[in-house]
């Protein structure tokens, strides 16, 4: 059809889309092999419990660092990963890894995140399942993070999944609470452990009257449904007080420490339980 059209069929498509499709399409070539070339790492970002300002664990989140283009955002790669499948053996290299490093720090959960493409993969149970018997990292340390993307297309299967994945004894959480259409719904379809809000209402809490309505509405949702709510994204001293005043009862944030290496866990666990014995 669009040769029987000729060469103007083509004009449809603007350079910037070209370019765009031709970056994407290398990225996917070389992300085909970044597992095998070991050029996926992971950081880790502090977990902070508000009214006891204890450090309660870390988010493992995942690097790439491309041969040439140095560091490629997972907001990049990681819908790439998805499309192709590639995410299932990434995952599990995350999920493998993240439950080894956090074997040996202190009693401190890891928290990972699973894409819902890892749901439809079939054994996702008997893998967490391994990991955390081949890391012997006790389940109660393993928290896992599904986004509602994750239960939108077959929410019956995985639920059921996830029922399998409490059952194990780790914690399940809803990430980025807030910004899909039905993340309501599915606080009644599965007992999440943690609803993280989404960091974009924390980020406009100073200027948003109704980000401040939407935090605390979430808060007192948790308080009442016995759920944690962690605040995402917070940075400032003011944006802690808020989210306080709002009633969370954790945080996660550039404020309390940035994803770091797994190398510096111990140090970054060593000084925030400093600045909270001067508190
Ligand atoms: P997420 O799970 O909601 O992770 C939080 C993101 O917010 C991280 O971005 C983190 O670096 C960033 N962040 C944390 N605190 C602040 C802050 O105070 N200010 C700002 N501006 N940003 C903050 P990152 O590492 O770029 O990851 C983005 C998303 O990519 C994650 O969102 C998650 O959905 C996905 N992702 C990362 N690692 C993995 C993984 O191993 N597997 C899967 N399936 N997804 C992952
Ligand atoms: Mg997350
Ligand atoms: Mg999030
Ligand atoms: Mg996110």
């Amino acid at each position: 059809q669009a040769k029987a059209r000729g060469r103007g069929a083509y004009q449809l498509f603007e350079p910037e889309m070209e370019e765009e499709a031709r970056s994407r399409h290398a990225l996917e070539h070389n992300l085909r092999g970044a597992l095998e070339a070991r050029e996926f790492h992971l950081v880790f970002q502090p977990q902070v419990r508000l009214e006891s300002s204890e450090l309660t664990g870390f988010e493992a989140l995942l690097r790439w660092k491309h041969p040439s283009r140095g560091f490629v955002s997972p907001a990049e790669f990681i819908p790439i990963a998805e499309e192709n499948g590639l995410i299932v053996p990434i995952g599990e290299w995350v999920l493998r890894t993240a439950c080894a490093t956090a074997a040996s720090w202190p009693d401190v959960t890891v928290a990972v995140n699973l894409s819902p493409v890892q749901f439809r993969a079939r054994g996702l149970a008997a893998m967490v399942t391994s990991a955390l018997a081949e890391a012997g990292l006790p389940p109660q340390r393993l928290e896992l993070e599904v986004t509602e993307t994750a239960l939108l297309d077959d929410s019956e299967a995985t639920i059921e999944i996830l029922h399998q994945l409490r059952a194990l004894g780790v914690r399940v959480s809803l990430d980025d609470f807030g910004v899909g259409y039905s993340s309501l719904s599915y606080l009644r379809k599965f007992p999440f452990d943690r609803i993280k809000i989404d960091r974009s209402f924390v980020g406009t809490l100073g200027e948003s009257p109704e980000s401040v309505a939407i935090v605390r509405t979430i808060a007192s949702l948790g308080s009442v449904l016995g759920v944690e709510t962690t605040a995402e994204g917070v940075e400032t001293e003011e944006q802690l007080d808020f989210v306080r005043e709002c009633g969370c009862t954790a945080v996660q944030g550039y404020y309390f420490g940035r994803p770091c290496p797994a190398a510096e866990v111990a140090r970054t666990i060593e000084t925030l339980n400093a600045v909270r014995r001067v508190a």
